[in-house]
């Protein structure tokens, strides 16, 4: 598996740097950002290292895609109770993208959440990390019961 030294993605992925793990399969993971714009923000991640879209191959994308998808059901699902979630991919520096290992945010949000998101994005302030990851753990086993 491609990682690279001096990403902090990669660092996460072999276990030397702290995160906050949510979902995690032999190719994918799943954890907090640090800079939450809402409670619960995830971020999704193929474990090879891969900069861009331009490095990732389209089934991989498909997978990454597909887990975020799962997550932001099971953030409605949990105790969070997301009424919806904002997916987004920043590819490349002029789309904002700051951490060069391709990723996938799963943003929750909540009916009248306006003001609470725009302070958010302005803040970024994180707290409560293991108690949300695992909040969102339990909306992820939740989907798996009938
Ligand atoms: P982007 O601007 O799309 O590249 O987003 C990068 C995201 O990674 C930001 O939302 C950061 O808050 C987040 N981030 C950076 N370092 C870490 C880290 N060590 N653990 C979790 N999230 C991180
Ligand atoms: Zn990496």
């Amino acid at each position: 598996m491609r990682r690279v030294s001096n990403c902090i993605f990669c660092a996460i992925v072999r276990g030397d740097a702290a995160a906050a793990r949510v979902y995690e399969d032999d190719d994918l993971l799943a954890f907090l950002d640090i800079r939450p714009v809402t409670r619960g923000h995830t971020l999704v991640i193929a474990k090879p290292h891969a900069e861009r879209l331009d490095d990732l191959a389209a089934d991989v994308g498909s997978r990454m895609f597909a887990l975020g998808h799962r997550i932001a059901l099971a953030l409605g699902r949990s105790d969070l109770a997301a009424d919806g979630s904002n997916l987004v991919l920043n590819d490349g520096p002029a789309a904002f993208q700051t951490v060069p290992h391709i990723h996938l945010h799963v943003i929750p949000r909540h009916h009248g959440d306006r003001l609470r998101f725009v302070k958010g994005l302005l803040l970024r302030r994180g707290g409560e990390t293991d108690t949300t990851a695992a909040l969102i753990r339990d909306g992820l086993t939740r989907m798996e019961q009938p």
